[in-house]
């Protein structure tokens, strides 16, 4: 077994629940388990600024899967949503990541791991660091480096984790 990081994000058809439920078919997904889940952060669109906030946040999974495999999983979760693919960074009603798998690199044309865009995104490092705070990703270093040099930006925690879940406050 290996733990994975997936990078969570949705900006349409009500972000909170895309992502709540995307927690759970993660969860249930074959030869696995749901290790944490941190909280639900809002950010700054990247690219078009003219879209919605996201929410953002950053689930460790256990799994069986083959890195291939789970990205097909990821990306037939992505499908269930309803996900259309439309311009480079549009909005989107959920966009599943494979942040890490393992302390593997991986330099496929469908799958680049660790992700591509990790090192910089605060809406990646900070929710990653919440609920893996001495991990060390291959081939860039500490993850608490990564993010001394990372702004939190306007990045807000909108819902914290409560026992690796998700909770509004009361
Ligand atoms: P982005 O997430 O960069 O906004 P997309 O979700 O539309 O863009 O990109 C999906 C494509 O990225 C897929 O075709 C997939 O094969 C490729 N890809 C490469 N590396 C990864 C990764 N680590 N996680 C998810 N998709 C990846
Ligand atoms: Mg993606």
């Amino acid at each position: 077994m290996v733990t994975a990081y997936i990078g969570l994000g949705s900006n349409l058809a009500d972000p909170r629940s895309q992502l709540l439920t995307a927690f759970d078919e993660l969860a249930r997904l074959a030869n696995g388990r749901l290790l944490a889940a941190s909280s639900l952060y809002r950010s700054a669109p990247l690219g078009p600024a003219e879209q919605p906030d996201y929410l953002n946040a950053v689930a460790a999974l256990e799994t069986g899967l083959a890195p291939l495999a789970l990205l097909a999983e990821l990306q037939a979760i992505e499908a269930a949503h309803q996900r259309v693919r439309g311009e480079r960074w549009g909005p989107r009603t959920l966009d599943l990541d494979l942040l890490l798998y393992g302390d593997q690199r991986l330099d496929l044309p469908t799958l680049k791991v660790p992700h591509p865009g990790l090192y910089e995104r605060n809406f990646v490092l900070y929710p990653l660091a919440e609920i893996a705070p001495g991990l060390a990703i291959p081939g860039l270093g500490a993850l608490g480096e990564l993010l001394a040099r990372c702004e939190r930006g306007s990045l807000a925690v909108v819902e914290k984790a409560i026992h690796g879940r998700p909770h509004a406050p009361d």
